[in-house]
């Protein structure tokens, strides 16, 4: 007991002492954490100890263990944190939000299989031949089965979505639901069934991690409305950019605007209350050097993109940001490289920008792929640039690259040497990104020299 007390206080110091540094965080030192927060219900539990059992039964409350810790951090994981997603970036963080929530599903269905065998406890309605479980308590057990059959539904819906037929919002407020209750019927089960957590200290600490889940929830959907409604946007202007493209710029109303890097993106919501869902990720393509304004282009795609167009300038907007880490800040390569596929032109642009409107000294070159010659937007800006358009259904007039950006063409527009030094910007279509981000490798370019964001990662 005072061990477990020990190690609670140690870990209180550590993370006092480490937050100021996660701030700056790097992504092996975002995994070190990670790795450390899941594992140490499991070391507590450990530590706690009780009379010997079989290992599968052990292992059969690891797993257990594990799984609800790991779904416990899956909150955290959820994008919405800056310090996790920018420091590695949007994608990588939801990535690894689905990569681990696969990961405690398996653990979490495993688990009560493993403890066949059970030498005690009275008889079990439910299991007459004791081959599943452990604790006579029925509500205990009841609560488990409940997340059991809960958590595959929720990940199976989450990797069947662009499959179900239902809105995005509507996904996302069933998911946050059903997320919150699964930890909550995981904590019912592990303190009430749980061999570990029915120990008061292991019962408190769950108590205190569940807190901290449910606790990020509140932040995002009250905290961080509450401060939306405080600092307000409006709505300056929408325009036209190609048959299905639109600039939508907004402007601060009564506050100094977002400090921002030139690249990042914002959740914005346009004409609904701060506390609403309906609320999309769209990269800034204006520079922090330009002013307070931020511009957007958006690609018209579904129920709210394709309503762009109808937005009345004044129109109340709210924005959460600046999320996401495409940025080229302070990094020394002497060349900056910008490959863009349609819209995804956007934060990429407000990279150019900046290091125009700065006066940066390092060289760069943009890439802007499209399909036909009506989807290049902002013609006249880029033309005073460095740039290669590449068309693959060009019109029998076009003199420019043709076909999809692959490793002919990056041949042909950087040197050896660039491929080596040059900083590498990637935004696109994922297939282009994964071509790209292949022959770059190919080439010589190191991995940390390569950028990219994704606006599909879910
Ligand atoms: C980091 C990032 C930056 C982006 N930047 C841009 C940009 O600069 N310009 C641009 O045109 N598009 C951008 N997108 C894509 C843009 O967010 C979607 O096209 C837009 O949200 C579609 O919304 P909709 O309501 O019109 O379509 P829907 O039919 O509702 O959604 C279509 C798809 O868009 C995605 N989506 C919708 N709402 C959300 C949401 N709230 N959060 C996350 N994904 C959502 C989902 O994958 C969904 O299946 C970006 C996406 C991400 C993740």
């Amino acid at each position: 007991m005072t061990i477990v007390k020990h190690i609670l206080y140690a870990q209180v110091v550590c993370v006092a002492n480490v937050l100021p540094w996660v701030l700056e965080m790097k992504p092996l030192l975002l995994i070190i954490i990670y790795l450390g927060a899941v594992t140490l219900p499991l070391v507590l539990s450990a530590l706690v100890g009780g009379p010997p059992r079989e290992w599968h039964q052990e292992l059969a409350s690891g797993l257990g263990i594990l799984a609800f810790s790991m779904i416990l951090m899956e909150f955290i994981l959820s994008g919405r944190f800056k310090v996790i997603s920018n420091g590695v970036g949007m994608d990588v963080t939801m990535r690894f939000h689905q990569i681990m929530a696969r990961t405690a599903l398996v653990f979490a269905l495993v688990h009560p299989f493993l403890y066949q065998g059970t030498p005690s406890g009275g008889p079990r309605p439910w299991d007459p031949t004791r081959q599943l479980t452990l604790s006579t308590d029925v509500s205990a057990l009841l609560s488990g089965i409940g997340a059991f059959l809960l958590l595959p539904t929720l990940v199976l819906l989450a990797i069947g979505r662009t499959q179900l037929d239902y809105k995005y919002e509507t996904w996302r407020l069933m998911h946050g639901v059903g997320a919150l209750l699964i930890a909550l019927l995981l904590l019912h089960h592990t303190a009430y069934g749980g061999r570990y957590g029915s120990e008061p200290v292991m019962t408190w600490f769950w108590l205190a991690m569940t807190g901290v889940a449910v606790g990020s929830l509140l932040m995002v959907y009250l905290l961080v409305p509450l401060r939306q409604r405080a600092h307000p946007w409006r709505v300056a202007s929408v325009s036209h950019l190609t048959p299905r493209q639109w600039e939508l710029i907004v402007e601060p109303e009564g506050h100094r605007g977002l400090d921002y890097k030139a690249g990042q993106f914002v959740w914005l919501n346009v004409g609904h209350t701060p506390f609403s869902m309906k609320e999309n990720p769209f990269s800034i393509s204006s520079a922090p050097a330009t002013g307070p304004k931020l511009s957007f282009m958006i690609k018209e795609l579904g129920d709210f993109t394709r309503t762009i167009g109808q937005i009345k300038a004044g129109t109340a907007a709210y924005l959460d940001g600046p999320y996401g880490n495409l940025s080229v800040d302070g990094r020394t390569e002497p060349g900056v490289a910008l490959i863009a596929g349609g819209v995804g032109l956007s934060p990429l642009l407000g990279i150019l920008r900046q290091m125009r409107l700065t006066d940066d000294p390092r060289k760069v070159k943009l890439i802007y792929g499209n399909r036909v010659i009506d989807q290049i937007a902002y013609r006249d800006e880029l033309d005073e640039e460095d740039v290669v358009y590449v068309l693959s259904e060009p019109p029998e007039t076009w003199r420019g690259e043709t076909g999809f950006i692959d490793g002919g063409l990056i041949d042909r527009v950087f040197s050896e040497e660039e491929f080596r030094e040059w900083v590498f910007v990637m935004c696109g279509p994922a297939i282009m990104m994964d071509v790209v981000e292949d022959q770059l490798v190919k080439r010589g370019t190191p991995g940390h020299r390569i950028l990219s964001e994704r606006f599909q990662y879910d």
